[in-house]
This record gives structure tokens, C-alpha cells and sequence, in this order.
């Protein structure tokens, strides 16, 4: 070795352990490494190698090597680890290195080899060649020996670094693109963290919100189930036996917004506690369920007006049947006929109602089986429409199908059914009465078929929604008109059966259009 390295030998230990706590870039502590071997050994050309994810060696750091020969160096050095393992026999490791220096530069006259290991653990390579030979003495490799532990620390130090690095990002993007808010409070109940989800459904942004109280930001209008501060004055997060992880708290209620509008809400608080058991911080997860509540609440609603619908038409036929079975009466042919005639009326209805039940729920097993045929949409229309007149005096009906409207191909009877629906809820939703138009258009692919009213419409949040299970518009009109949501849920299963299409487009106060398309 060249006579003033044992000069430098502790300058260069010195540096590597500087470098061992203070630079945490891997990048640069490989240079460092390099830097420091290279002028401690006099090499010309030197690398490091790192060990990757799969066993193998990549190369990470150069000196003197043109970037160009760095994919054969790299094949080299898996040609060597691979035969060589990590017993490393000495004889065909020189070879391999000096074949591997030969290939750099013809005038590489040593090359010396040291292992990074850390523990059993192999952490990467270090490989110097220089321009001349000399014979080491049992100090230097003892000296270099202590470098290469150093240095190997060093680097993995860094690996670590990078890899918690890395799960952090990680942990920033979970929270960052979480679906659910998601906020960290300090014991005080201090907010620490604040993601996208809890900005939107707050109204508050994240920098407004760090730091503040979270009941500053957590307001609520209505609190349902358990309260933060109630739970943490009865001792919450209780810790009982010593190391079980604690319980979570979950309260739910009405959030009061920045911008006054509220949304339903449901928290979910989780405790982190330091070893001696003192509360250190409280992550809370807060989830939107404004949809599970209007689910629970149209399942509500749907019960009630089925009940309503089927009580109905059962205590018509009763009474009718009642009064026409007293045996202290005469009743007149007139009489029993009208009564007779509710009651089949009334029976009618009662199995249109269970029918559309029946075929809504077995909607959400299977798929619909259709009787397909082909069929005259205009004259069906048409068909529909005069059964429809004897049933209202306040609207008029006009039939709008241009000349040679195609034939359809497609379920006549479930049709129909789509059609009774559209017109029924034209008449059930244009209380004031006004024309209905039933049409079709046609382009090369489609035949579209419309059913227009003058009636109260329908508002534009609630457009899509028309078309959902059990879905009916909160309104006073929609209060007192019988219904049960499902008419038009089944029509948009029928229609898509066919492979088409419904939609509609509407104004409150104006009326509505709904469009079925079938292709053609
Ligand atoms: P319903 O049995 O309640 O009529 P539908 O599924 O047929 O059920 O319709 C769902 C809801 O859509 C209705 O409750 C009503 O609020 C609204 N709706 C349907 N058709 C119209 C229409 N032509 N005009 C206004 N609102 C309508």
C-alpha cells in the first residue's frame, strides 16, 4: 500500500463515520464510500455494488468508468457473484477481477475486492483496480476491514433511511387519496393532520385546519351516538387488561358545515398510547353516510306506502264485499254490479302492486328473460294511450310517430309495461292536468319513443335518481300520489334489456320528457 495511508487510514475512518450519521442520502454516502477507498487505495477505477431486492448486484457508484461500460461491468459482476457465492474462492475471484480490469484498461495491474457485511448480512461490493502492484501487510487489512464495516453501516443506514422514507410517502398518499377524512389529534384534541376527504365535507382547507381545536372544525348540529368528550371524561380510551389495544369510539350525527349545509356523518376514534399507557395521539376516521341514511330512510318510506297500498284496495273489497253479503238487505242489480266492479278493480290493483314487487326483487337475483318479437311500437303506443283517456278528463293525449316508424323487435308485453308506467306517472305527476304527448323519432341504429307532460317535473338533483329502487321525489304532490318507486326502476331494467337506453329530461313546474331507446 502506498506509504501515506496510514496517514490518512484515520481521516478517511473519521469521515466514513461522519458520513455514517450525518448524510442519510444514499446516493451521496456511496460517493463518500467511493471517494474516500479511492484515495486511501491510489485507485484509478473503482465501484460499489449494492445487493437488490433479488439477490443480485447492481452497480450504484463510479469512479473512472465510462458510463458506457457499465451494462457489461454489471454482467460481469453476476457472472462473479453468481459462480463465487459469498464462499469467494480466491483464485477464481482474481481471475474473474482481472478479467474485469482487463476490459476497463489494459494498464490495471491489482485489484482488490472487499465485501460490505453487516453482521452475516452481505450489504453490497466494493471493487478498486489500480495501476500497480503492491502486497498488503496484515495491518492494512486489518485497517481496510474496519473501513469496509464502517462503510457498510453507512450504506445501510442509508437503505433504511430510503425505505421508511418511502413508507411514509406511501402513508401521506393513503391519507392524502383516502375516500374517508382522515384527521390526527393531539391529546388536547389539537388537529395534526387533516386530508382532501375531510376538506371537502368540512369546508375547512388543511392549513386553516392544523392546529385549531377540532371542535372548532368538528360542529355538530345534531350529535346521535356518543360524544368525544363525554366518552374521555368516563376514562375513554380505557386500557384493561394492561396490553390490550384500546377500544374506538364511534359517534355519529349531522355535521354542521362551514357553508351551513349539514351532512350526516359517522367518526371512527382510534387511541395511540405511549408504553406507560398515557394517550398520545387519536387518528379519527370520519365517513360520509348520508347514502346509508337515505337508504334507511327510503327503505322506511317504501314500507309504509306498500303498506298503504295494499291496506288500501284490501278495505275497498272488504267493505264492498261486506255490505253486498248482509242478508237484512235487497241490494239492486245496479248496486251489486258498481260493487263488483270495485272489488274486481281493486283486485286488479293488488296484483299489479305484488307483480311489480315480485319482479323488482327477482330483478336483483337474475337477469331478465325476454319473449322477443317483432311488433308495431306506434300501433302499441297508441294502444296504451286509449286505454289511459277513459281513465282522466283533464288531459289530452296526442300521438306523435312519424310515417313508417320501424318495426320493433322485442318484448311486446314487457314493453308495454314501460309504456303504462311512463303514461301513468304523466298522468299520477300532472295533477293540474295539460297535454301528453307520446312520439317516436328514429336514426339508423334507434327508434326512441317519448312521453312528454305539462306536469310539476322533476328537479335536476334528483333526475338520476328516478330511476333507483324504492327511489320517489320528496315533494307534497309526490306525498299525496300513490306510488311505490318502482315503475320506473323496472322500466330502465326492461328497456336495458333490450339492450337500450332511458333517460329523462326535465323542469320543475314545466313538466318532464322520458325517452326510452331501443336499438334497431
Ligand atoms: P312511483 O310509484 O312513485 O310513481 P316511479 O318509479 O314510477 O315510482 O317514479 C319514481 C319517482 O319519480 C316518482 O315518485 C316521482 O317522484 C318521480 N316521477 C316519475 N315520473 C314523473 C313525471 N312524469 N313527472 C314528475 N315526477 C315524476
Amino acid at each position: 500500500m502506498l506509504p501515506d495511508f496510514r496517514v490518512r487510514q484515520r481521516d478517511f475512518l473519521l469521515e466514513i463515520s461522519r458520513a455514517m450519521t450525518a448524510q442519510l442520502d444514499l446516493g451521496e454516502v456511496l460517493r463518500l464510500v467511493l471517494n474516500a477507498s479511492m484515495v486511501m487505495l491510489a485507485g484509478q477505477v473503482g465501484l460499489v455494488a449494492l445487493r437488490d431486492a433479488e439477490d443480485g448486484y447492481s452497480i450504484r457508484a463510479t469512479l473512472g468508468v465510462e458510463s458506457d461500460r457499465l451494462d457489461d461491468l454489471n454482467v460481469r459482476l453476476a457472472e462473479l457473484v453468481s459462480s463465487t457465492g459469498w464462499g469467494f474462492d480466491r483464485e477464481f475471484l482474481n481471475t474473474k477481477l482481472n478479467q474485469m480490469a482487463v476490459s476497463l484498461d489494459r494498464t490495471l495491474r491489482q485489484s482488490l475486492f472487499l465485501p460490505l457485511v453487516i453482521g452475516e448480512e452481505p450489504v453490497g461490493l466494493l471493487i478498486i483496480f489500480r495501476s500497480y502492484w503492491i502486497q498488503a501487510t496484515d495491518n492494512d487489512v486489518q485497517i481496510l476491514q474496519s473501513f469496509a464495516d464502517q462503510a457498510a453501516i453507512a450504506v445501510h443506514n442509508a437503505q433504511l433511511y430510503a425505505r421508511i422514507n418511502q413508507e411514509r410517502k406511501q402513508l401521506v398518499a393513503i391519507l392524502e387519496y383516502s375516500a374517508d377524512g382522515v384527521m390526527i389529534l393531539d391529546r388536547q384534541l389539537r388537529i395534526l393532520g387533516f386530508n382532501r376527504a375531510l376538506e371537502r365535507m368540512t369546508g375547512w382547507t388543511m392549513q386553516e385546519a392544523l392546529g385549531q381545536d377540532q371542535d372548532a372544525v368538528i360542529t355538530w348540529k345534531k350529535l346521535e351516538k356518543s360524544d368525544l368528550h363525554q366518552a374521555m371524561a368516563e376514562g375513554w380510551p380505557f386500557r384493561t387488561p394492561k396490553d390490550a389495544p384500546t377500544e374506538t369510539l364511534y359517534v355519529e350525527g349531522d355535521l354542521l358545515r362551514r357553508d351551513g349545509m349539514t351532512l350526516s356523518i359517522g367518526i371512527t376514534y382510534a387511541a395511540l398510547l405511549a408504553d406507560d399507557g398515557t394517550l398520545t395521539t387519536i387518528i379519527a376516521n370520519v365517513r360520509d353516510i348520508t347514502h346509508f341514511r337515505r337508504a334507511q330512510e327510503m327503505q322506511n318510506v317504501f314500507i309504509s306506502t306498500v303498506s298503504h297500498e295494499l291496506k288500501t284496495p284490501v278495505a275497498l273489497i272488504k267493505g264492498y264485499a261486506g255490505t253486498l253479503r248482509r242478508e237484512d238487505a235487497t241490494w239492486d242489480p245496479a248496486v251489486i254490479r258498481d260493487g263488483l266492479t270495485v272489488i274486481e278493480e281493486e283486485s286488479d290493483r293488488l296484483t299489479a302492486l305484488i307483480e311489480n314487487l315480485l319482479a323488482a326483487s327477482k330483478l336483483r337475483a337474475e337477469r331478465m328473460r325476454l319473449d322477443v318479437s317483432d311488433f308495431q311500437m306506434d300501433r302499441l303506443a297508441a294502444d296504451v294511450v286509449e286505454r289511459f283517456k277513459t281513465q282522466t278528463t283533464k288531459h289530452q293525449f296526442i300521438l306523435q310517430f312519424p310515417k313508417g316508424f320501424p318495426i320493433i323487435q322485442g318484448d311486446e308485453v314487457r314493453l308495454r309495461q314501460v309504456l303504462d308506467n311512463l303514461v301513468g306517472n304523466a298522468i299520477k305527476y300532472s295533477p293540474g292536468g295539460g297535454t301528453i304527448t307520446v312520439g317516436g323519432e328514429v336514426d339508423e341504429r334507434h327508434a326512441t319513443v317519448f312521453v312528454r307532460d305539462k306536469g310539476i317535473g322533476i328537479p335536476e338533483d334528483e333526475q338520476e335518481h328516478v330511476f333507483d329502487r324504492f327511489y320517489r321525489v320528496d315533494s307534497a304532490i309526490s306525498k299525496k300520489t300513490k306510488g311505490t318507486g318502482l315503475g320506473l326502476y323496472l322500466a330502465k331494467a326492461i328497456v336495458e334489456a333490450h339492450g337500450g337506453s332511458i333517460h329523462v329530461k326535465s323542469k320543475p313546474g314545466a313538466g318532464s320528457t322520458f325517452y326510452f331507446t331501443i336499438p334497431l
